[in-house]
Parts: structure tokens; sequence; C-alpha cells
């Protein structure tokens, strides 16, 4: 059965110049996609791809990528700002790999745009409040 799959992988900072996801085509007969690619600011790098090709090579493919130390997270989960915890104090603001989160200079408040949210989940430790949620 054939499968596509958007996933996000995070790598740690010694296997960030590795050739890992090119394995994926040559060794594991797997399609990809880059959709986004990140470094965050402690040099972790953060990609979304989406994966294609037989569900048993993909199953080969995600077991190899876990093994060599690639943490994966599927792009169903969620990230929420629960409104009366947030401060607005702007921590998440930097740290954020595709800038989901703005300063409105004229109120003072962070903004924080859904849409742009890949659930890297980056911001959950670094809100002061916990206003930042995951769900599953
Ligand atoms: S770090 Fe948390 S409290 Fe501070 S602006 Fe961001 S979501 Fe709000
Ligand atoms: S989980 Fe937080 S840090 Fe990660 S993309 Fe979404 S808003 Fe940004």
């Amino acid at each position: 059965m054939a499968v596509s799959k958007r996933i996000v992988l995070h790598f740690p900072r010694r296997l960030v110049d590795q050739p890992i996801v090119s394995r994926l085509v040559k060794d594991y007969n797997l399609d990809f996609n880059i959709l986004k690619a990140f470094f965050t600011p402690d040099e972790e790098g953060l990609m979304v791809l989406e994966i294609s090709g037989e569900q048993k090579d993909y199953d080969k493919g995600i077991r190899y990528l876990t093994e060599t130390g690639v943490r994966i997270q599927s792009l169903s989960q969620d990230v929420t700002r629960n409104e009366e915890r947030c401060t607005h104090c702007g921590a998440c603001i930097s740290i954020c790999p595709p800038h989901a989160f703005k300063l409105d200079l004229v109120t003072r408040r962070v903004n924080f745009d859904d849409e742009k949210c890949l659930a890297c989940g980056l911001c959950i430790k670094a809100c002061p409040p916990r206003a930042m949620e995951l769900h599953f």
C-alpha cells in the first residue's frame, strides 16, 4: 500500500551536517519533499518532510531515522495558546523557527499565527507561564 505522510524531523547538533535524509531515496526507495528546514537557536536542525512510498519502505525508513538519533514528530499534533495565561512577555518570539509569533508594536501584545506553526514544541519549554500547549 502506498502512503504519503508529513512529518517533522528533529536533528541533534551532531547530525545536522550528515546526509541522512538522502538515504531515504537510495536505501529505502522513498520519495521526499522538503517543505521547510530551519536551525533552532541551540543549533538543532528541524525539517518538515513529505515522504511517500510503500508502507513497508516507509516503516523501514522511519526505523532507520530513529535509530540514527533523529526524533520524529507527526504533524497531526497541534499547538495552541492559552490566551488567559499568556503575559505577552515575548520569550517565544525569537525561538520559533517559522516566526509564528509577532510583537504588535502599538499594543505591545504578542500575536500568535497558528497557520505558521509546525508544532515543533520549542515554545512550550520556553514560555514562562506555560501558555503554549501541545495536543495529541
Ligand atoms: S512566551 Fe508565552 S507568555 Fe510569553 S508571549 Fe510567548 S506565549 Fe505569551
Ligand atoms: S510549536 Fe511553537 S515554536 Fe514551534 S512552530 Fe509552533 S509556535 Fe513556533
